[in-house]
């Protein structure tokens, strides 16, 4: 038993269309693709909502995906009220028997008290309806359920029972009430079973049929919807997360659950799943975020003085993995965004041979000897509107770019390269069979892997999950960065400046390079030299992101509170990176969120944001580690240095060669700016002479969009 889709419908007896903005009490579409939750559907009428399940019928039957349809409503009614209305004890006499009588237009006007007091009418007694919206219409309907016996049938069915359901199908209104949704929903059944290929579930044979009608029930995952994440309204989660708890059930545990049935379910129906509300529920549950990360996670190898940079590296790489949990994402907002599952090919590309060229189209086999000379054929094939016909060995049809090539050909030939006249092409022999035809499935096979987990999204990659029928991909959440300066000496760029007052240049740098990168930047501000202020914003700034980039006090001086506290919180280490312009270091846990301290200057925040925290971002983003290209060049400058430590110089291209920038005092924000890359200096001795090839990466590597 297996369903490639599983639609869930929250249906709806409303008298009036639901309000613009979607809202609770309307009716609500949950559909699971392919293992993928689609954002809720929300439908504003029943009628607006017939058309949209019809539509997503014929579109998973279009593209051969199994559809399971589940509806909130009861599919037939205890046992003996088919045979009490119609005279049969098949549930279908009675939907179509309510199909006929039932009237219902677009702004919800219905007739179903009308309907309801005419059952009544059947039954001896007061009941088995009762519950209305005007005390004195309807007299055939008790106003309230006091004096009714339910002898002709039971006033709950066995799966009611069973599931333990509250409401009762008798009952027309006040709430919890479903009466009204199956007069008003039963019509529609009626309707959509007479469309080809559904069958519905338990009354008729379903293992084969390509669409399935099932009733179910939300109160089923009723935990699971309580700790909904992505929604706010109830009725959108309960859908999105019943889909998905019915497609992730393995066929080995659907197959009992729609099978082993009691005899009452072949008049009443089933509830899907009922007496499964556990294994339900759990499967429901949305993605959890991910374990935090260990307290342990910065520690670097003991003994060791200065940590070489590559062994750092090889440190962050091997404790940090994604922080983000995943979610369904719609294509056009899916720019920038990292994969948490593969991309899968829905259909191939193209889906069917087609031309390359505009042309003239033809079966290579039958080409006679020498120069062609073949008849037209009436009619032509172009994009979007196939020849229908076939073409006959020896012949030729016009046809256009993209278009599908006809039963009969498999090879164009260009236009360019022909005469036509007198209902005759011409042209060259010396043609290559299949020549300016593309095959189907060149550029994907269906169910190929289009784009793997981890990719961060460009341009091209929506244009390829569109052309393979993607609409939603599985991304992680884009992971949020925190950015806090620290340091007493700091004001806001524009305002007026105090003696002793430096303006923060940091703040602005790392947040427009967080969003370069296509990450959250959360502004935190600056936060004075106070252990409590900073205290503070560290909490607001974890509880707000998944990472915190501070910069400033990260030493071990009086003033250094973000070493301080971190120590304190005893999840800190002080790395002593063997770098130039760098040191020092914190890394370290706060409340679970990782914080990586940058030191204060400028130069020396940037270059360890671009060769530390951005490749550890790629890993808590769940896009792997990523290492800057880099290329060697000729230097244009000379350079000698100890060994010991690596060194990156601000540098740039000219005519060729690489450039550094006079100074390399580490405050000189001129020459950030000034730079469009960064040369690399291994961690050894070295003499640079101008001409001598060095390695130089440019900031664009980093995901750092500066000028070049
Ligand atoms: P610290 O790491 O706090 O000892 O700061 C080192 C140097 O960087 C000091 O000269 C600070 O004034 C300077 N500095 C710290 N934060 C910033 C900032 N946000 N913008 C510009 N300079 C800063
Ligand atoms: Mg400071």
């Amino acid at each position: 038993m297996r369903f490639d889709s599983v639609l869930v419908v929250d249906w709806s007896a409303a008298g009036t269309p639901a309000p613009k903005r979607p809202s609770k009490d309307a009716i609500w579409l949950g559909l699971t693709r392919q293992g993928h939750a689609q954002a809720p559907i929300y439908c504003r009428t029943r009628v607006e909502a017939e058309a949209r399940i019809i539509a997503i019928i014929a579109e998973e039957r279009a593209a051969g995906r199994r559809l399971l349809a589940g509806f909130d409503f009861p599919f037939g009614y205890p046992k003996g009220v088919a045979r009490q209305i119609t005279g049969s004890d098949d549930p279908f006499a009675l939907w179509d028997w309510l199909a006929a009588r039932i009237t219902d237009d677009a702004s919800g006007h219905n007739n179903r008290f009308d309907v309801a007091q005419e059952m009544n009418a059947a039954f001896p007694g007061p009941g088995p309806f009762w519950g209305k919206t005007h005390k004195d219409r309807w007299p055939g309907i008790p106003y309230r359920k006091e004096g009714i016996t339910f002898d002709v049938t039971p006033e709950k069915r066995a799966c009611d029972i069973a599931a333990k359901a509250a409401s009762s199908c008798y009952q027309l209104c006040y709430s919890p009430t479903v009466g009204s949704q199956i007069l008003m929903g039963l019509p529609m059944l009626s309707r959509l079973r007479q469309m080809q290929g559904v069958a519905v579930w338990p009354f008729e044979r379903h293992e084969q049929a390509p669409t399935v009608l099932a009733e179910i029930w939300p109160g089923l995952i009723e935990p699971a919807v309580k700790t909904a994440a992505e929604e706010d309204i109830r009725d959108a989660a309960q859908v999105r997360l019943l889909s998905l708890a019915l497609a992730r059930l393995s066929p080995e545990a659907l197959g009992p659950m729609m099978n082993d049935l009691p005899e009452a379910a072949k008049e009443e129906a089933w509830i899907l799943g009922a007496g499964h509300a556990d294994r339900l529920t759990a499967l429901a549950q949305d993605a959890p975020k991910p374990p935090p990360l260990r307290d342990d996670c910065f520690s670097l190898p003991a003994g060791v003085d200065w940590t070489p940079v590559d062994a750092a590296l090889g440190a962050l790489k091997a404790a940090l993995r994604p922080v983000v949990s995943a979610e369904a994402c719609a294509l056009p907002d899916a720019l920038g965004r990292v994969l948490a599952a593969p991309v899968i090919a829905r259909r191939a590309s193209p889906p069917a041979a087609n031309s390359a060229v505009d042309g003239y189209g033809f079966a290579h086999a039958a080409l006679p000897e020498g120069d062609p000379v073949l008849p037209l054929i009436e009619g032509r094939a172009a994009a979007g509107v196939p020849y229908a016909g076939q073409v006959p060995p020896g012949a030729a049809i016009r046809i256009l770019t993209g278009a599908a090539l006809p039963e009969g050909v498999d090879t164009v030939v260009l236009e360019e390269d022909v005469r036509v006249a007198n209902g005759q092409v011409a042209f060259r022999a010396g043609i290559k069979p299949r020549a300016n035809a593309r095959r189907a499935g060149e550029d994907m096979a269906a169910r190929s892997e289009a784009l793997p987990e981890g990719r961060i999204l460009t341009p091209a990659d929506l244009a390829l999950a569109a052309s393979v029928g993607v609409g939603h991909v599985q991304a992680y959440r884009r992971l949020r960065v925190a950015v806090i300066s620290t340091g007493d000496e700091l004001c806001e760029a524009g305002e007026d400046a105090a003696h002793g007052q430096i303006y923060d240049a940091n703040r602005p740098m790392l947040l427009a390079l967080i969003a370069q990168m296509g990450l959250g930047a959360v502004d935190m501000g600056r936060i004075p030299d106070d252990r409590a202020a900073l205290r503070a914003a560290m909490d607001s700034a974890a509880a707000r992101a998944d990472v915190i980039l501070t910069s400033g006090g990260a030493s071990a001086g009086d003033e250094d509170h973000v070493s301080a506290l971190l120590t304190e919180a005893g999840a800190m280490n002080k790395w002593r990176i063997a770098l130039k312009p760098g040191r020092p270091l914190a890394l370290g846990l706060w409340n679970g969120a990782p914080v990586f301290g940058l030191p204060g200057n400028p130069v020396a925040a940037l270059v360890c944001t671009l060769i530390f925290a951005r490749p550890a971002f790629g890993l808590l983003a769940g896009a792997g580690w990523h290492v800057p290209q880099g290329f060697e060049i000729p230097a244009a400058f000379e350079k000698r240095k100890k060994a010991g430590r690596r060194e990156y110089l601000r540098a740039r291209i000219r005519e060729g060669r690489a450039e550094v920038f006079a100074s390399e005092g580490s405050g000189r924000v001129s020459g950030l700016s000034w730079a469009e890359g960064l040369v690399e200096l291994p961690d050894g001795a070295v003499h640079v002479q101008p001409g001598d090839p060095v390695r130089y990466i440019p900031y664009a590597s980093f995901g750092f969009q500066g000028a070049d």
